[in-house]
């Protein structure tokens, strides 16, 4: 894995001393007009389009959070407490990602949420406008499992929706088994809206010229299908984005070496701590605690890589603006995922 670790040119969370670092050595081009540029788009958080042709020439493939939020949505159904009453007017999105080329308007979907259509807002550009308009936004969806958050979407693009053109569709076998066998998804199978083809994990798949995916099995509660995580690499920069996993320490590699081999990990963080959990077991709803991620992980955080906390339940107080637990993750070195945020590939 470590090979996916490259040098790197600015992100969002970088100060502007990184102006004055150097030359991107992959490109040999300035990182002035670029850091500079990240600093405008990302200080203008809900990525302000008109500013993002400026990121990079026509071959930049750009991640952009499109949604940071565990499956249930922030507000989440019945939820009235001060969280979800706060979010009504401030819309949070479930956890998803969009890899994008604004100038081309090419653009991957990772995760298809329940909150897909305001997500596809945040998609930069009149490429990929375009390109909707003709029922064809996306080069291809990548799902990691069937939990609602991650797959309910693809509905919003059958036929009581944008129906789209016929759309590579990448996953696990067991999801791609799911989703030709299970209504409405089938439906959509049969259509040939949805191309399924099945990612093997562990292998490279070129999605195109200067980026690839590899998918990663992990270990999470499976009642429709298995789990995958996914590592893209773009021509400099590697990303993982890991939403949902048991346990760190269930599965069969050590989370601090797959994060040390990429620049960009977007984490599981469902949890701060197991006291948001009072009234329901914690084994109904495995996943890492914050807390337990900031031990592990903090000093690859305070390194020159992005550790990224997503997929946050409606309970986690971290997603309180001015709260002492997001201060401390940020103190940490660890950053908060938020639709909108981009990270350059
Ligand atoms: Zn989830
Ligand atoms: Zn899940």
């Amino acid at each position: 894995m470590s090979r996916m670790k490259s040098e790197r040119g600015p992100s969002c969370h970088e100060t502007a001393s990184a102006v004055t670092r150097g030359h991107d050595q992959a490109s040999h081009r300035p990182w002035t007009r670029r850091a500079f540029a990240v600093a405008v788009v990302c200080g203008a958080l809900g990525a302000r389009f008109r500013t993002l042709r400026a990121l990079g020439p026509a071959d930049e493939w750009l991640a952009i959070v499109l949604g940071s939020i565990q499956d249930g949505g922030l507000p989440q159904a019945g939820c009235y407490t001060q969280r979800c009453d706060r979010a009504r007017n401030d819309p949070h999105y479930v956890a998803s990602l969009g890899i994008v080329n604004p100038d081309s308007g090419s653009a991957w979907l990772v995760d298809a949420t329940p909150d897909l259509i305001r997500q596809m807002d945040l998609i930069p550009g009149a490429a990929f406008r375009a390109r909707a308009s003709r029922r064809r936004p996306f080069e291809g969806i990548l799902l990691t499992h069937a939990h609602i958050g991650h797959y309910l979407g693809l509905a919003l693009l059958g036929r009581e929706g944008l129906g789209i053109e016929p759309t590579p569709c990448y996953c696990s076998a067991l999801m791609a088994e799911f989703l030709a066998n299970n209504g409405p998804w089938s439906l959509m199978v049969e259509e040939g809206r949805l191309d399924l083809r099945v990612l093997e994990p562990e292998r490279p798949t070129l999605l195109a010229d200067d980026l690839s995916v590899t998918a990663l099995q992990v270990p999470h509660r499976g009642e429709y299908s298995d789990t995958l995580g996914f590592v893209f690499e773009g021509p400099r920069r590697s990303l993982l984005y890991l939403p949902d996993i048991d346990r760190w320490d269930q599965w069969d590699r050590r989370v601090e070496d797959v994060v040390a081999g990429v620049d960009i990990a977007l984490l599981d963080s469902t949890f701060y701590s197991a006291a948001e959990l009072s009234g329901r077991d914690q084994s109904e709803v495995p996943h890492p605690l914050i807390i337990d991620t900031m031990e592990r992980l903090g000093s690859l955080a305070r390194s020159d890589r992005s550790i990224v906390l997503t997929h946050l339940n409606s309970s986690n107080p971290v997603l309180d603006p001015d709260g002492p637990e997001r201060e401390a993750v940020l103190a940490a070195g660890f950053e908060v995922a938020r639709a909108g945020q981009i990270h350059a590939l």
